[in-house]
């Protein structure tokens, strides 16, 4: 079986390294801002779950997700919020545009995971 692939987008490099040791049984694809977001899913047609930072240069996470969720091929596929201390509005807004969930920095490896496999 193919591992599951989880399109992470982030503006912190830290945050890529990170998640490519905590979740090597999958496969990950990465961008570093909305806007490299949109070009990534438009060349990978089997992502199957998104982690994604909201405050990023050129193209806000938010303003990523109302785009996908404005879009017929992209909608269905679950998107978690890594959320920063201090940003609960935009969590809140996330998850009113359509994120399936939200996990809030520094979160536990277990916790990461669980949200992960249960999506
Ligand atoms: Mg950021």
């Amino acid at each position: 079986m193919q591992p599951r692939k989880i399109l992470v987008v982030d503006d912190s490099k830290l945050i890529h390294k990170m998640f490519e040791v905590l979740l090597r049984q999958y496969s990950l694809v990465h961008a570093h801002d909305g806007l490299e977001a949109l070009q990534v899913l438009g060349n990978h047609a089997d992502i199957d779950l998104i982690l994604l930072d909201i405050n990023m240069p050129t193209m806000s996470g938010l303003e990523f997700l109302y785009q996908i969720k404005a879009d017929d091929v992209f909608k269905e596929i679950p998107v978690v919020i890594i959320s920063t201390e201090g940003r609960e509005e935009d969590t809140i807004r996330g998850l009113e545009a359509g994120a399936a969930a939200s996990i809030k920095k520094p979160f536990g490896n277990q916790e990461l995971l669980e949200v992960i496999q249960r999506l």
